[in-house]
């Protein structure tokens, strides 16, 4: 995996901008089955708003405002501002903005909650959850747990131990912990090589152009609000015993016996890592399927493969309540009766943008339902001068997107290119074991959007695990539509699925059709060779003739 430097970030999740041909009338039917984190956000005239950003012109670049004899300072209807561009929150997407911003000539400040590796309404620290609580701890303890099952596989290529190895938290949380300092420390240098001032302390809005920090006041001409979002854990009967995703990627001890709850992609991940670490691991999903919104067949299978390797799903049953016993360990009381012996409760049930007690509502931001900030598709405000972006905002919360629209916004608002966010199709990975990658649509999906979809897929025992005699399996899949003969969905669950999906969004967006990927040659011996050499179609699903075609 590459690490940020100081031109951009390169994460495992990419935003890419091909234009699917969704219908409006189908994309209203989908967004709402699709989980947040996975949407395919489209552009339609009634779903997203589409009128330019209001009071564009009002910018002057640092170097007009130091022509005029005012060291960075702007003004607009005759008032002055201390900054260009004040930015609240310098995680993925405020950091990107101000660095472009500044690039572009604004002065720009941004501010920054303290370091701390569990986030509170008082600490956070410079990169925000993505490097901090997210992407990056969380693929490096991955990293770790997948060792064990590398030592399995080992076996059957001739490798014996004397003794199972033995795994050392301390070292790992040690290792990854001083990674977590470095990225900090590389991304404040991002932001003082690009000229822009952090200040360390809690941002709150008190006017249209006016940001506290911690008691002292600024002025800005623009202001965004790049916040991102926490943990939520509902609340449930013995909830303080209970720890969330910032806790689990730094706890002291190797949790003995962990239950997991939720269905999403962040529970799908925490149960590989704890899995592969050697903890039991029990996972409470509220429905009968892992993953929603992904593709149905992807559901099935990654769920029957993590059982393989030992987890325990117990679907349709919900935690009520979370009693601690005398001798310190958790049980999990259920709708379905009560299971014991737990050292650690985890629920990764869903985050919450963090805008409360950000005195928004008074100054006349509108926020929707969970405190999410409503945003045109500039990443304005219901206040001209006030702008957010990324999990704050609630429409694709991942990486990649917050810096899509950080780089949007700047260009917008400081390079007078007026510049929509687009999220027409964003390929997404879940770093589960085996992983899961995707892009364009699901099955589902493209059957409603198109009618006549041809469907191939492949399910396979992978080169590697006919020696190591392990149950994995990989499963692909491409979907078609027929009547343009374009790949308008490609899935893949199995080893390396993120790293060859990455490539294969490249051929989607592009608009490739399944003879391009067919006259393709395949590199062989490799799982992704499949994807070029699947030939006849599992399914062919039609539309029904209507009755004049009848
Ligand atoms: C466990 C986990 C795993 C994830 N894995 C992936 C992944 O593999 N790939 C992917 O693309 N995405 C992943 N994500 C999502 C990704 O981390 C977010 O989408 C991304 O970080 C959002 O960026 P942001 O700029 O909106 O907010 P953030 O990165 O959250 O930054 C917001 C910043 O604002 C600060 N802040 C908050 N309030 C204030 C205030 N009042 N004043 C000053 N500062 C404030 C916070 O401390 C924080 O640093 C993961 C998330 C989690 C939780």
């Amino acid at each position: 995996m590459r690490i940020p430097d100081p031109h951009g970030m390169t994460m495992t999740v990419s935003l890419y901008t091909q234009k699917l041909p969704f219908s409006t009338a189908t994309l209203q039917t989908l967004i709402p089955r699709i989980p947040i984190a996975h949407r395919f956000l489209l552009h339609s005239s009634s779903s997203t708003r589409t009128f330019a950003p209001r009071n564009l012109r009002r910018f002057c670049t640092r170097a007009e405002s130091s022509s005029a004899g005012e060291k960075g300072v702007g003004e607009s209807k005759g008032q002055k501002f201390d900054f260009d561009l004040f930015t609240i929150g310098a995680g993925s997407g405020g950091v990107r903005a101000s660095r472009f911003a500044a690039n572009f000539g604004a002065s720009v400040t941004i501010c920054e909650l303290p370091f701390a590796t569990i986030s509170s309404e008082l600490t956070g620290g410079v990169g925000g959850t993505c490097v901090l609580r997210g992407c990056v701890p969380k693929k490096l303890m991955v990293y770790s747990s997948k060792y064990s099952h590398a030592f399995e596989e080992s076996h059957g290529f001739g490798w014996n131990y004397e003794a199972d190895p033995v795994h050392d938290w301390e070292v790992l949380m040690a290792n990854k912990n001083a990674e977590l300092q470095r990225l900090t420390g590389i991304y404040k240098n991002i932001l003082s090589n690009a000229g822009v001032q952090l200040i360390e302390g809690r941002g709150k809005i008190v006017g249209p152009h006016t940001v506290d920090v911690d008691g002292k006041i600024y002025t800005a001409r623009h202001i965004l609000i790049s916040v991102g979002g926490r943990p939520f854990i509902p609340d449930i009967p013995g909830k303080e015993y209970v720890i969330d995703s910032d806790a689990a990627l730094d706890l002291p001890l190797r949790p003995g016996k962990i239950a997991i709850v939720g269905g999403g992609y962040i529970a799908m991940e925490f149960a590989g890592i704890f899995n592969g670490l050697n903890s039991e691991v029990h996972v409470f999903i509220r429905q009968k399927k892992v993953l929603r919104g992904f593709d149905e067949e992807v559901r099935d299978f990654v769920a029957e493969q993590m059982s393989l390797r030992g987890i325990e799903f117990h679907t349709e049953e919900s935690p009520q309540a979370i009693i601690k016993s005398a001798d310190g360990l958790l049980s999990v009381k259920t709708n379905k009766g009560t299971i014991d012996g737990f050292s650690h409760v985890m629920f990764a049930t869903g985050r919450r943008p963090n805008t409360k007690n950000m005195g928004l509502e008074k100054v006349g931001v509108k926020l929707a339902d969970k405190g999410a900030i409503e945003v045109n598709d500039y990443s304005q405000t219901s206040v001209d001068s006030i702008w957010a972006i990324g999990d704050a905002t609630d429409r694709v919360n991942l990486t990649p997107v917050a810096l899509m629209e950080g780089g949007a916004f700047a260009k917008t608002v400081f390079d007078n290119q007026p510049t929509k966010a687009d999220y027409r199709a964003i390929p997404a990975a879940v770093f589960s074991q085996p992983p899961i990658s995707q892009v364009g649509l699901t099955e589902e999906q493209a059957v409603l959007e198109y009618g006549d979809i041809d469907v191939f897929t492949s399910n396979f025992r992978p080169l590697k695990e006919t020696i190591s005699g392990l149950p994995d399996r990989s499963f692909m899949k491409i979907i078609v539509s027929t009547t343009t003969d374009k790949v308008v969905g490609v899935h893949m669950c199995g080893e390396d699925a993120p790293e060859i999906m990455q490539g294969i969004a490249i051929a989607v967006k592009a608009g490739l059709s399944k003879s391009d990927f067919d006259t393709t040659i395949g590199i062989h011996p490799t799982a992704a060779e499949e994807f070029v050499t699947m030939r006849t179609p599992t399914r062919k699903h039609r539309k029904p003739l209507s009755e004049s075609e009848v």
